[in-house]
Order: C-alpha cells, then structure tokens, then sequence
C-alpha cells in the first residue's frame, strides 16, 4: 500500500510583511508621541521627544526628554532599561525625532545609540537643527544601524507644532 502524498502546506510564516512591520512601527511610535507630549512645557527651547526601545516585541525602557542640561528623551530611555535590568543591544529604538549627533548641553544621542548596539532606529521627524538635519541619522546608517524615517510623520509634526514653528513652515 502507497502512502498517499500529503498536501503541499505552507506552514512557515515567513518574514513578517511590509505592512504588519509598518503597523508595528506606527503603533510604538504613538507610545512614543505620548510620552513626548508628557515632557511638553518642560524642555527648555529642546524638542519635548519620546523615545522607547523594543527587543523582542517588548518594550525594555522608555522615556521623554527632561529639562535642559539633563537627559534627552533617548538617554532616558537607556537609563530606564538599565534601571530595569533590561539589555537593549539588538533592539529597536523610536524616537519622535532625530537623535541629536553634537556635544551641546549633552553628549550625542547619536554616539550613544551607537555604543549600545541597537540593531535599528525609528524616526517620526528630521532634527531641524542645523547642527543635527540628517546628520545624526547618517552617523547610526554609518555605523551599520538600519534607520527607518517619517514614520506617524504627521502625528509628530502636530504634536511638536510649537517647537517647529521656530524652524519654518517646511521644518520637520
Ligand atoms: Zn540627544
């Protein structure tokens, strides 16, 4: 007696499709907006950005930006995760905007994001300072981080409206 063939079945998932990463990631950002709209009132002339940090579907560590001189919303996060016991290496960082990549009143988000070995960034806007624009997302692509931009774009330019308006109408 033969034994019948069984079914072609496709079991494996396969990589995850476009669109249920880019609902992902729209989904962590939004956890991102609010916590950015937590620090709004208290940052000084700075961005007010939430940032959190994902492995492995899970969030490790999240934060806002604190006022001037201390943490941005990124080192807050870090700072969040280690509190928590929390590895971030290999993880996913999103961030309203651009890590900022220049010693000014802190190191560089961009260096620490590095450091840590995050596998990839999400970015909701460019940094419209001068001394970021794009360059703090060049640093992380340079150093082998996968960077994925204008994610919830819009929702993140509202919510930052006040900031951006000292940029220009196209900022952000
Ligand atoms: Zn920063």
């Amino acid at each position: 007696m033969s034994k019948p063939l069984s079914p072609a079945v496709s079991s494996s998932p396969g990589p995850a499709s476009g669109a249920a990463m880019a609902a992902q990631d729209e989904a962590w950002m939004r956890l991102a907006i609010e916590l950015g709209e937590q620090a709004k009132g208290h940052t000084g002339d700075n961005p007010y950005v939430g940032c959190v940090i994902v492995v492995d579907g899970r969030v490790v560590g999240s934060g806002y930006t604190q006022p001037p001189y201390q943490p941005h919303a990124e080192a807050s996060a870090f700072l969040d995760a280690e509190r928590r016991g929390h590895e971030v290496r290999g993880g996913t960082l999103y961030t309203t905007v651009e890590p900022c990549c220049f010693f000014g009143r802190t190191p560089p988000c961009s260096q620490a994001i590095i450091e840590r070995g995050l596998a990839r960034v999400v970015v909701g806007i460019r940094d419209p300072h001068p001394r970021v624009n794009g360059q703090g997302i060049a640093q992380l692509r340079a150093a082998g981080i996968e960077v994925t931009e204008h994610v919830c774009r819009e929702e993140v330019r509202s919510y930052l409206s006040g900031w951006l308006s000292g940029f220009g109408p196209d900022a952000g």
